[in-house]
Formats: C-alpha cells, sequence, structure tokens
C-alpha cells in the first residue's frame, strides 16, 4: 500500500503548488506508514525529477513519452490510474490546479475510488473513518466529507497546506504504461503563450482592480504596480464585461478562483460573487474609497481612499524601497 502523487510540470519546470501536493501526500503517507511516490508526465530532467525527494518522494515514476509531450486530459488520467495500480496506492492526490480538476474525476471513475476535489487539510482517521475537509459553495463553507472507497483521490487546493521540506533520496523509475488510440480523441497540438505576464491562477501575488477604477484608461497604475511586485493582474466582472480587461483577468463566482498569498483589491465593492472566488487568499488588503464597502469585513488590512492617490504613492514607495 502507498500514496501516489501526481506532479504537474510546465516546461519541464514544476510550480509551488506541485511541492505543496507532494508534501500533503507525504503527511498522509505518514500517517498510514506508507512509503510515497510520484508520477511525472512529460519531458522532465533527471535532476529536477529527484528534486521531489526533498518534500518525501522516496520513487518518482517518469512517463516520457513525445505523444504525451502536451497535457490529454484523457490519456493523463489513464496514466497516473496504471500507476496508481502499479503501487497498489491507497490514497491518490493532486494539485486541485486547471488541469487536476479535470484529472481529479477521471482518475477517480478510472479507479472507483472516491473523490475530495477542493480539499484544504489533512484527511483525519477517526474510528475507522476517513474524513477530508473541503471548501463548498464557492469557499462561502467548508464540508467534511467521508470517503469509504478502497481507494480515495483528494485534489488539495493551492495554498491549503503549504510546503513542507522532509528529505529522503528519490529514486527516478522509467513508466511506460500502455496508451490507448481511445485516449486521444481531443488532442494539444501546440501551446501559444498569450503573454509573458505571471499567470493567473499561479500567481502569488494579485493585483486586482474594479469599477472604481472609472475606465480601461486608469489601469496604467494597476499594472506599474503589478510589475514592482512580480504580480498577476485580475480585475472584477463588470469590468472585464465592459471590455476594460481580457475576460482571462475576470476572477470570483464566474472567473476565476484564486488562492494567492496576497490578494490587492483596488475600487472594488467586495460582492460575494466577487468574494467566492478571492477569498481564500492568503492575506487580503483592500483599497476603497467607501469605509462601508462590504470587502472591508474580509480584508487583513484596509486602506480607506482614493485609488488615484493611494496607488501612485504605493509604487513611489516600493520604487524607493527597491532603490
Ligand atoms: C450570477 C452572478 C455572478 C457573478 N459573478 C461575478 C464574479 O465572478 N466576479 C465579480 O467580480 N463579480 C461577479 N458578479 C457581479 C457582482 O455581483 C458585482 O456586481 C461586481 O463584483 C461589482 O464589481 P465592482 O466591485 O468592480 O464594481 P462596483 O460594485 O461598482 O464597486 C466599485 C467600488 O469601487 C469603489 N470606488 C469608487 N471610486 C473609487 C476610488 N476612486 N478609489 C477607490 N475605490 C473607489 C466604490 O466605493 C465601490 O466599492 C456576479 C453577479 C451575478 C449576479
Amino acid at each position: 500500500m502507498s500514496v501516489l502523487v501526481y506532479v504537474e510540470q510546465v516546461d519541464g519546470k514544476f510550480k509551488k503548488s506541485v511541492f505543496e501536493a507532494v508534501s500533503y501526500a507525504k503527511a498522509i503517507a505518514d500517517i498510514q506508514g506508507s512509503s510515497l511516490t510520484a508520477i511525472s508526465i512529460g519531458n522532465v530532467g533527471e535532476a529536477e525529477l529527484k528534486e521531489l525527494g526533498k518534500y518525501g518522494a522516496s520513487k518518482v515514476l517518469n512517463v516520457s513519452n513525445d505523444q504525451l509531450k502536451n497535457f490529454v486530459n484523457q490519456a493523463y488520467a489513464s496514466v497516473i490510474a496504471e500507476a496508481a495500480k502499479k503501487e497498489n496506492a491507497a490514497v491518490v492526490v493532486l494539485s486541485n490546479s486547471f488541469s487536476g480538476k479535470g484529472l481529479a474525476p477521471r482518475v477517480a471513475v478510472k479507479l472507483e475510488a472516491g473523490l475530495v476535489d477542493g480539499a484544504v487539510e489533512l484527511p483525519k482517521l477517526d474510528g475507522g473513518q476517513f474524513l477530508v475537509k473541503k471548501t463548498a459553495f464557492s469557499g462561502k463553507a467548508f464540508a467534511i466529507t467521508e470517503l469509504t472507497s478502497a481507494i480515495k483521490v483528494i485534489a488539495l487546493n493551492p495554498n491549503a497546506f503549504g510546503v513542507k521540506e522532509s528529505a529522503v533520496e528519490a529514486t527516478v523509475e522509467a513508466f511506460s504504461p500502455e496508451i490507448k488510440a481511445t485516449d486521444f480523441t481531443a488532442i494539444v497540438k501546440e501551446i501559444v503563450r498569450a503573454t509573458n505576464k505571471v499567470s493567473l491562477p499561479d500567481a502569488e501575488l494579485v493585483v486586482s482592480a474594479g469599477r472604481g477604477l472609472k475606465g480601461p484608461e486608469n489601469w496604467g497604475m494597476i499594472e506599474e504596480l503589478a510589475n514592482l511586485l512580480g504580480a498577476a493582474t485580475a480585475c472584477s466582472k463588470p469590468v472585464s464585461d465592459a471590455d476594460w480587461r481580457p475576460h482571462s483577468e475576470h476572477v470570483g463566482q464566474t472567473g476565476i478562483a484564486i488562492s494567492p498569498n496576497l490578494y490587492i483589491a483596488i475600487g472594488i465593492s467586495g460582492a460575494i460573487q466577487h468574494l467566492a472566488g478571492v477569498s481564500s487568499s492568503k492575506v487580503i488588503v483592500v483599497i476603497n474609497i467607501d469605509p462601508e464597502a462590504p470587502f472591508f469585513k474580509v480584508a487583513d488590512y484596509g486602506i480607506v481612499g482614493d485609488a488615484f492617490v493611494v496607488v501612485p504613492k504605493l509604487i513611489e514607495a516600493l520604487k524607493a524601497h527597491k532603490g
């Protein structure tokens, strides 16, 4: 019996959320007194694969196959399920990332496993029960879910557990599962990056703005602040609906759900539909002219002030700090 964790790569590199998923899976393996195996799909170098040992993966299955160079949901799910069977895995962990959200249910179906997505804590083993806390109702509540199946699939919310080192020597093993033509009904032929900016779902820092900014011509200062911080930019729904910003930046219930370490909300009221996508951010800073704006209720730090005064001052201070 073991724990298996899927480690998603981008251009041959692992993101922080991967090390977090490995740390979480290692903690489950420790609870169960079992070992942790990671499965990597795509072309990743030996040194990068061995990095996973730092977070507790003692074995890394490496599937290096040109057919799987780009992410293909069905095929990747089949490979992960095969790896789970090979490793006799009782628990399979994935990151609840954009691709993890598509993979986890497919892996669960293939393994006839129970699934918890959006997990925020380690499972509690209570009198034979296997209980996992997860977000529910777009992050407005938590649900405690019991998994009763023999194999369990858990998709961990990014930033919910943190990265924890637990160094072991990782051995890398080539893994060549049977790949079926039926798994390739949709194939990614090429990935073309839209921009070189920090990707919003993966960003650790996000600077976001709303209708309080009055118009698209005022976004220069938001981008400048984001650039200085190395942050991604986001916006509220009406802003993208009005074409002031691209729809790819719209966060919230109907937009992208994010959980960065820092979310700076400028001129955004804090409607529940907006909060649904951002409230699991670690630290929330709100800048709003209206002291009664609902966003202040969930803010860790708040500045009551005019964005057109406060943001330039922040930019000035950051420039001075950076020298
Ligand atoms: C089914 C449904 C789904 C939805 N999904 C989403 C979603 O995913 N994401 C989302 O964002 N919304 C969503 N909405 C819309 C949501 O209800 C709000 O209408 C929206 O979030 C409001 O955007 P806003 O805060 O930018 O604008 P407003 O509500 O107009 O608020 C602007 C804020 O800026 C402040 N302000 C004004 N001038 C300044 C200034 N100079 N400096 C500083 N502050 C200033 C104001 O005090 C105010 O708080 C959804 C709505 C529905 C019905």
